[in-house]
């Protein structure tokens, strides 16, 4: 027997400038206590509107806590006694990845649901059913798998567009890898004949945000950096917080982001999430085997709008700690597993320079 199609999404996404306004009127429909949790630089900034949209529903804030600087199983125990305590019965996560993966993680073990209120646009953790737990020196512990999905996605673009521009970028090269990573994943799957399978919607989505960012990236980089929310601005920002995780849940990953954890390991290295998956999302088509022509374009958009794409751009390297890099790159436990064909540590340690060279030459 094959395996099930299947797609993990948000009940609902909300996606323009002004939109915090409409929170009262969503929490009102699924609780009655709100309970924020964010981290103090992304809260502060939407704190007010957040408190008069509640106040003018008539659900206001039971409690909140800015306090999130990591998601650690800490963290998330603390807060699970607060919302008990306080009797919340609905969770809102405002801020980047950490904050609002842990009102994720909170809101599964009290079973109450969660809405995301992103502050910027690094990350596309605000829909995902999953949240990345991490120790407190910032080690990685597990990708811990949600139920569901958050009740809502309220992305305002008055706040993330407003955010320092090179989120915006590190956020597109996160959701670049999505094009190459899902594709990949669905057919090692489906070789696999895994339970699991991808479904045509997902792919066709992770697919048309890779040709979003190709079209608009660039602009919207120079629009957000000359304060202009515009169209370009819009498209990317739906692009990078929709599309990119679109339909895998917390899942889908493959080389891009194998190639960054293996990166990880090497003193030196500067530069960040984002940053690095897209240097592994041409690492990625590197060992698929991608046409030249097909790399360079990715490459030199890459170069327009700062991303890294020669080693040296990742910060000054401790060369002698690649090979292990590439090593860690191929841990059976990583997402590496997840390419349809098997990948050695040579392997990728010969695509990491062909990206580099391959830069060189073109710059
Ligand atoms: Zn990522």
């Amino acid at each position: 027997m094959s395996g099930a199609r299947k797609v993990i999404l948000p009940s609902r996404y909300i996606q323009g400038q002004g939109v915090i306004s409409q929170l009262g009127a969503h929490v009102k429909q699924h609780g009655s206590k709100p309970f924020a949790v964010g981290g103090r630089t992304g809260f502060v900034k939407v704190k007010a509107r957040i408190q008069a949209s509640l106040l003018q529903a008539g659900v206001p804030l039971a409690g909140y806590d800015d306090t999130v600087t990591e998601c650690t199983y800490a963290k998330i125990n603390e807060l699970v006694a607060k919302v008990e305590e306080l009797e919340a019965d609905i969770l809102i996560g405002c801020g980047g990845g950490k904050a609002v993966d842990t009102a994720k993680a909170v809101s599964e073990k009290l079973q109450l649901p969660v809405i995301s209120i992103p502050t910027q646009c690094a990350t596309n953790a605000d829909q995902m059913a999953d949240a990345v737990i991490f120790s407190e020196d910032h080690k990685f512990i597990e990708d811990l798998y949600l139920s569901q999905a958050p009740i809502l996605v309220l992305v305002d673009t008055e706040v993330v567009a407003r955010a320092p521009p090179r989120y915006l970028v590190q956020g597109m090269g996160d959701a670049l890898a999505c094009g190459f990573e899902k594709p990949a994943y669905a057919e090692a799957q489906r070789l696999k004949k895994a339970p699991v399978l991808a479904t045509t919607a997902a792919l066709e989505v992770n697919l048309r945000c890779f040709q979003t960012l190709m079209t608009h990236g660039i602009q919207a980089k120079k629009d957000v950096e000359a304060g202009k929310i515009t169209d370009a601005v819009e498209a990317v920002v739906e692009a990078i917080k929709l599309q990119s995780g679109f339909g895998f849940g917390g899942d889908g990953c493959a080389a891009a982001h194998a190639v960054h954890n293996g990166l990880t390991i090497v003193p030196g290295l500067v530069r960040k999430h984002g940053e690095i998956v897209a240097f592994g999302t041409l690492v990625h088509m590197i060992l698929e085997k991608r046409s030249m022509g097909e790399i360079e374009r990715v490459m030199r958009w890459c170069m327009a709008i700062g991303l890294p794409t020669r080693l040296e751009d990742l910060g000054r390297l401790d060369m002698s700690y690649l090979p292990k890099a590439a090593e860690k790159a191929c841990d059976p436990k990583d997402s590496m597993s997840n390419m349809p064909f098997d990948v050695s540590p040579g392997m990728v340690l010969d695509a990491m320079y062909e990206v580099d060279r391959m830069a060189k030459a073109i710059q």
